[in-house]
């Protein structure tokens, strides 16, 4: 088959959090599969732009409302990440170093995604499946059926996968004159509440739908930020499929972003130099029990209960971990984390900001990886840290319900709690201190465990194999 995903990130052309990843490792899982998988995205100026090469396979022209808008697409000459990458280039709106987070977003996606349908309706040929990914590519099933410009595209079937509900990608209908002429009367498929809203209308209009997780598909149906009927509704269309990770990428056995390589027989020793660096870094404790966040600052994360938690733990533990946190978002979180580090000097350090190199270091050096999230459609962090021998601490919700047991469970490799509140989190910083001084054996064992555990991408690519065969 041949399948177009089209994406606003996908890495390492242009990643912001999971999609990205998920985005960079399906289609390559898929040609392996024998089947002809390829990426579109918008052309950002990254570092992977200016470092490959790149040839020019299409121009064209589309208006967005009043303005006519030009675009090109170009795609990377050597293969290198598996599978053909094409990159669509609207001169002001797209090519920014951003990926998000301009006041113009909805026009830039909307541009996006008429540039996506124009290019594809040029074609000679017709793909077997357009895959969409989240709202910022969540109109091109209904521009493919509705718009009239795009009406070669009808017959294409779509895929629409849901990576995260809570960003939908809301337009006023001021703006209607945004979206390409359509037959009027089909308004309704791009309205929820009295809003254009990119997401749902993409749950309308796609042939299937999809989320990252099992259990994120269950929970949708009650908590889904106001589209909740709209999901159960469409039940009968949706599936959740568990993502995967790229097994390659993400092997502490080759990973040349971490200070030794290490394989399960290697663990002990190999985590052990991994951690030496880290908490010579961040001037941590290398014989006390290092617990890591890495993520995204932001509610859904959790993350504004992080500095009472992590406060509360080392006092209530005496002091017994040490915290380290990656990542950035809500500018009070990043303050209150700032501020807690020079309070609790020595037993707490923070990265605020974006750095791939030191993730692949702290999933490796971390005996502990926190996740206290509210709300985690799959989550891919809790799998490397599966993958690099990290125990995840856990709230159950999500796709963490669907890859992390307990270890009081039998088998069971990682922490689980119920609540995202300081005293669920403190409670489990003690589970961890207490495995981590007096079960060693079972650590051990927990370790070498989890890094024998497949979550690669080789059984979901071919469940959604499985599912674009079944709309043809
Ligand atoms: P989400 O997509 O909701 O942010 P996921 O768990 O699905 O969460 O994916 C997060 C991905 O982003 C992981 O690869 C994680 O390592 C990475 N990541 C998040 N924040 C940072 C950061 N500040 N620096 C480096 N990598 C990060």
């Amino acid at each position: 088959m041949e399948i177009i995903h089209v994406s606003a990130e996908c890495y390492p052309v242009a990643k912001a959090g999971g999609l990205g990843d998920v985005v960079g490792a399906l289609p390559k899982y898929q040609n392996d599969l024998g089947h002809i998988a390829k990426v579109v995205m918008p052309m950002y100026r990254t570092k992977f732009l200016y470092q490959n090469d790149w040839e020019l396979v299409h121009e064209g022209g589309q208006q967005l409302g009043e303005h006519w808008f030009k675009y090109a697409v170009i795609k990377e000459k050597t293969n290198q990440l598996g599978f053909d990458v094409y990159l669509i280039d609207i001169n002001g709106l797209l090519d920014r170093e951003k990926i998000y987070g301009y006041d113009d977003d909805t026009e830039r996606f909307v541009a996006f995604q008429i540039a996506a349908c124009d290019w594809f309706s040029k074609w000679q040929h017709k793909p077997d499946i357009i895959h969409c990914h989240d709202h910022h590519t969540g109109l091109i099933p209904f521009m493919m059926q509705y718009c009239h410009a795009f009406n070669s595209l009808a017959a294409i079937p779509t895929v629409f996968t849901i990576h995260n509900a809570q960003y939908q990608g809301w337009i006023d209908w001021s703006k209607y004159y945004l979206i390409p002429p359509y037959d009027n009367w089909k308004w309704g498929m791009l309205d929820w509440k009295n809003t254009i809203n990119p997401l749902a209308c993409a749950i309308k209009c796609a042939g299937r739908v999809t989320t990252v997780s099992p259990s994120y598909m269950e929970e949708l149906k009650y908590a889904a930020n106001g589209i909740e009927n709209l999901l159960a509704s469409e039940y009968s269309k949706s599936i959740g499929i568990l993502n995967g990770i790229d097994a390659q990428i993400w092997d502490p056995a080759k990973d040349n972003l971490i200070i030794k390589n290490y394989d399960d027989h290697l663990v002990k020793e190999g985590k052990r130099k991994n951690k030496k660096e880290l908490t010579g870094m961040f001037g941590l404790d290398v014989d006390k029990p290092l617990i890591v966040f890495i993520g995204r600052l932001v509610g859904e994360k959790a993350a504004d209960i992080l500095p009472d938690a992590i406060r509360q733990s080392v006092y209530q533990h005496h002091g017994g971990a040490n915290f380290l946190i990656l990542g950035s978002g809500d500018n009070e979180v990043e303050n209150k984390l700032e501020a807690l580090k020079h309070q609790l000097n020595g037993y707490v350090n923070t990265y605020i900001g974006y750095h791939e190199g030191l993730s692949h270091l702290m999933y490796a050096g971390a005996d502990f990886l926190l996740m206290p999230s509210r709300v985690e459609p799959c989550g891919l962090n809790q799998m490397y840290a599966l993958r690099y021998g990290t125990v995840p601490m856990v709230r159950s919700t999500g796709g963490l319900k669907d890859t992390v047991k307990d270890f009081g469970d039998w088998q069971g490799y990682g922490i689980r709690f119920n609540h995202a509140d300081v005293n669920d989190i403190s409670y489990s910083v003690g589970r961890a201190i207490d495995l981590y001084n007096n079960k060693k054996d079972l650590h051990n064992w927990m370790r070498i465990y989890m890094m024998g555990i497949d979550h690669s991408w080789d059984a979901s690519a071919q469940e959604y194999i499985n599912l674009y065969q079944s709309l043809q």
